[in-house]
């Protein structure tokens, strides 16, 4: 492989040549660099570059790969991080202009543990203000563009990270799923995207959009690259009173290329009325692949309590949001509106003019749920459903290893078709949000495509069953090459 082609490489590969000393650091983050200059204009990925600290990180990790006996697998590899997660010294603006401005004075957990094994941070990449959207078009800066289509959404919220990935902008990067915003834009995108189980991965230092909900996980090009990041990012910390502390299996494990016994189930509800024919048609194709890898399909799952997720999700996301939310008064940190009389219009004007329609339409949403006499007909009737979503996944997996579903609905959408209807983009992520309802483990992996439009399989499992689930996008993935495939950009 030429020096100017590193980038195409995935996690495991550009390790290896590493390992053998083939390339080195500065070399392979150089070339994803020249990748960014050359697609950036096209794609919006990223909302900042951090060119000459990725340049000064990568030149130290060379000379220390020369003196190291061993290095771990994300040793020297250039990385892309959701603007969400907060970076010492590097903005985190959460796509907001709220945040415009804000350079975080600490690395959160899962930057901690990455920068711990030497991996290289390249920059930030674009994603829905605070998290609310599909299509990462509710950035405050610029909506990114897929690279399939660029008339067309990459997904969200992490779309930036999605569309990084599948265009080689990076090697691996991360996002954060409170809803589906790891999973549909990996779909969108035709990559690997995990949404590890709540409480598996440390939210320290992840701004906060519905803290029961949000979850950091990998947007990688393979099976393989997922379990790698998972090994790094994955385990208790301290300084999270969500994370759960349990230890941390080696998830690179069970990458094997059957599934011979597994019992897997396609719950009904979820290829009813408003998912696209061409999806249906992928999904099945590769649910008998699954089939023929040895695994045992029962096709009659019922799930009934799932079309009352989308209602209970956004009664209960809003209102998280709207309590969260309320640190941004324009007098903590972040952007504030001097141009007022005193502290109450400080406030309201830094809140007018900070925040964007989406997450403003959210605030109102979540206080009104949770304003005295409305509090128990939505968000009390609301988590009541959430724990009848949570019992009917508890129910099902007693049965079987792991459920099947499409990760979106439709194929990725034109830009701006929308964006004046919130029903319809709240409707992108039908699939995925039941997942983080029950606060269960889902990964989204390529599985084909629709007039070169990509379509992802979601892969759910009960809480800490991460490993069966990589182990069967590993297994089906082995069988397809929709992973391979890369945009017509490229
Ligand atoms: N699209 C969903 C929303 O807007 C989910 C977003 C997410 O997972 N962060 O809330």
């Amino acid at each position: 492989m030429q020096a100017n082609e590193l980038h195409q490489l995935t996690t495991h590969e550009a390790h290896e040549l590493l390992k053998q000393r083939k390339i080195s650091s500065a070399e392979l983050t150089k070339s994803v660099l020249k990748r960014i200059a050359e697609i950036e204009g096209k794609v919006h990925a990223c909302v900042t570059i951090a060119e000459d600290i990725a340049l000064k990180e990568a030149e130290k990790v060379d000379d220390y790969i020369k003196t190291a006996h061993e290095i771990t697998p994300l040793t020297g590899i250039p990385i892309l991080i959701k603007d969400v997660i907060c970076t010492k010294g590097i903005r985190t603006t959460c796509g907001s202009k709220m945040l415009e401005n804000f350079v975080p004075p600490y690395d959160a957990t899962v930057i901690e543990k990455l920068k711990a094994q030497k991996a290289v941070i390249v920059g930030k990449t674009n994603m829905d203000e605070f998290a609310m959207g599909s299509s990462t078009e509710h950035s405050a800066f610029f909506p990114t563009h897929n690279p399939w289509d660029l008339s067309r959404v990459p997904g969200g919220s992490s779309g930036g990270s999605a569309a990084a990935v599948a265009v080689d902008e990076t090697i691996y990067a991360l996002g954060s799923d409170t809803g589906g915003s790891i999973r549909q834009p990996a779909a969108l995108c035709s990559v690997v995207g995990l949404k590890p189980t709540y409480g598996r991965v440390s939210r320290f230092g992840l701004v906060a959009f519905a803290s029961s909900l949000d979850q950091i996980g990998p947007i990688t090009k393979d099976v393989t690259d997922c379990a790698l990041v998972m090994n790094v990012i994955s385990g208790y910390d301290s300084r999270d009173s969500t994370s759960a502390p349990y230890p941390v299996p080696d998830y690179t494990r069970q990458l094997i290329p059957s599934i011979k016994g597994l019992k897997i189930g396609i719950p009904r509800e979820y290829l009813v009325e408003g998912v696209q024919n061409q999806v249906k048609a992928a999904l099945e194709a590769a649910i008998n692949k699954l089939q023929e890898l040895g695994a045992e399909i029962d096709w009659e799952v019922s799930l009934p309590h799932t079309k009352y997720a989308l209602a209970a999700y956004y009664i209960l996301a809003p209102s998280e949001a709207s309590a969260n939310l309320a640190r941004y008064d324009g007098v903590k940190y972040g952007f504030s509106e001097r141009n007022a009389r005193n502290v109450i219009e400080t406030t309201e004007r830094t809140r007018q003019f900070g925040f964007g329609l989406e997450v403003k339409r959210r605030i109102m949403l979540g206080t009104y749920a949770l304003s005295a006499g409305y509090y128990d007909a939505y968000y009390l009737k609301a988590q009541k459903v959430r724990t009848l979503i949570k019992q009917e996944f508890d129910q099902a997996f007693e049965k079987y290893d792991a459920l099947v579903t499409p990760t979106s609905p439709i194929v990725p959408f034109k830009l701006g078709e929308k964006l004046e209807d919130p029903m319809q983009m709240y409707l992108s992520d039908v699939c995925t949000l039941p997942i983080n309802i029950a606060g269960i483990p889902a990964i989204s992996i390529p599985a084909g495509f629709a007039d070169n439009l990509p379509i992802g399989m979601q892969i759910m499992g009960k809480p800490f069953s991460e490993e069966i689930l990589l182990r069967i996008a590993f297994a089906y993935e082995q069988t397809t090459d929709w992973h391979k495939r890369k945009p017509p950009l490229s």
